[in-house]
């Protein structure tokens, strides 16, 4: 338990033991002046094995973790120990390089599952690029959403982009700064001229997307001029702006001085949002629970859901939370239920919420993509019977 085992720099792999977190392993690179990144997701807390078997997601090239696993090793319920890709095949020297298994792949039953106990994973991670640049597309109105999002994706089909986008809407990116009652003193969601005032306070839109680029310099400059001419084409309301980073003395970036996940840099900053609807005399305890569901990466479907799911929260007295994860062909759409764990109404209004969206997902023919066991019977009708 919690042993790093190997990384391998030229490869860009790591091989880790329950336990090892995204903290440990970024530490043991810099320690040890590795030119690799972690894709880390945004609390550094979480364990790497935990948060892949979770499929969970980092922000770098590498993030969508679950399609990096190199190989597993399995304890199955029988007592006996499965390797899976090609750390089946005794003494390989690409048993963690390479995840294709000699016919059927195994690995998925493992994912999200109780099947095994997965004792050691490979996952790929980064190589430190030369240059890197961070980008922020703030958009003003509620329904650019739609057009941002189908930009994204001609950017991706054009072979522009080269990890996911976050987009997350103002109360989500205010959460990190502010709790609610320090934003507006009424209850309920936030009013028109409280989204007003965040937009000026915070230099933003309503909608706030991060991307970001690697790689050689004048590759990194000739993508961001692309994303530039596609932007203020076909979004031409939205404002566009970069921070560019580029390696010391022929050296790589170091990451360690840039403050973003984007650049694998682990942090603990994102748990404040839990801390957004406590109430103003310092009580209480911040928690959050959501959906995240899997939406097509159309721009006219996910506002569409977004309406709905934003009557849903608001009848429920809440703001609409979300977090948007731009996948090329999908979406993860999160929307974060945001609560005080020690009052009982927070509670209640919770479960009530998260049965309504999942509810209306099914309507819609979404489904979540991990889910809390509490919600798992809800999940469930999601997916027909005759196709699980
Ligand atoms: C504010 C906030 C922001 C977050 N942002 C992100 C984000 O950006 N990206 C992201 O991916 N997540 C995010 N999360 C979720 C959280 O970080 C992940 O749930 C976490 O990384 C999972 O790691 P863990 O160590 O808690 O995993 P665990 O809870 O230990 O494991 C998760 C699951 O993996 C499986 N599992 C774990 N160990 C084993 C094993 N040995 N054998 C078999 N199965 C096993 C089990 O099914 C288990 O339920 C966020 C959470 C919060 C609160």
């Amino acid at each position: 338990m919690k042993r790093i085992i190997e990384v391998n720099e030229k490869l860009a792999y790591i091989v880790v033991e329950p336990g090892v977190t995204f903290f440990e392993v970024c530490n043991h690179f810099a320690e040890n002046k590795m030119n690799l990144w972690m894709s880390v997701p945004a609390l550094g807390w979480g364990s790497v094995l935990g948060n892949t078997l979770d499929r969970g997601h980092g922000y770098t090239i590498s993030g969508n973790r679950q399609h990096f696993i190199g190989s597993m090793e399995v304890v199955l319920p029988s007592g006996e120990v499965l390797r899976t890709g090609q750390w089946a095949v005794p003494n390989s020297p690409s048993a963690h390089a390479c995840g294709n298994s000699f016919g059927p792949q195994v690995d998925g039953l493992f994912l999200q599952s109780n099947l095994g106990i997965v004792t050691k994973i490979a996952v790929a991670v980064d190589i430190a690029p030369a240059s890197f640049m961070d980008i922020k597309i703030h958009c003003p109105e509620v329904d650019d959403i739609a057009p941002l999002i189908d930009t994204l994706q001609q950017l991706d089909r054009e072979g522009i982009t080269q990890s996911h986008h976050m987009i997350t809407n103002i109360n989500h990116f205010a959460s990190h700064d502010a709790a609610k009652h320090q934003q507006q003193s009424t209850q309920g969601p936030l009013t028109p001229e409280t989204v007003a005032y965040l937009k000026e306070k915070y230099n933003t839109g309503y909608w706030r997307c991060v991307a970001a680029l690697y790689g050689p310099k004048d590759l990194v400059l000739a993508r961001w001029k692309r994303i530039q001419e596609v932007v203020s084409t076909n979004i031409p309301f939205a404002r566009i702006e970069n921070t560019f980073y580029e390696g010391e003395n022929g050296q790589p970036v170091d990451n360690t001085k840039i403050d973003s996940l984007y650049a694998g840099v682990p942090t603990m900053n994102p748990i404040k949002l839990a801390d957004y609807n406590l109430p103003a005399d310092g009580s209480g305890a911040g928690a959050h629970i959501d959906t995240t569901l899997i939406l097509p990466c159309e721009g006219a479907t996910v506002l569409a859901w977004f309406h709905k799911a934003k009557a849903i929260m608001e009848l429920e007295g809440v703001d609409p939370f979300i977090g948007c994860h731009v996948f090329p062909k999908y979406i993860l759409f999160v929307q974060e239920y945001v609560f005080d764990k020690t009052n009982p109404k927070h509670r209640q209004g919770g479960r009530k919420l998260i049965r309504s969206l999942l509810d209306e997902a099914r309507e819609n023919g979404f489904a979540n993509y991990r889910s809390h066991i509490q919600h798992m019977g809800k999940v469930s009708p999601c997916l027909s019977e005759r196709w699980m």
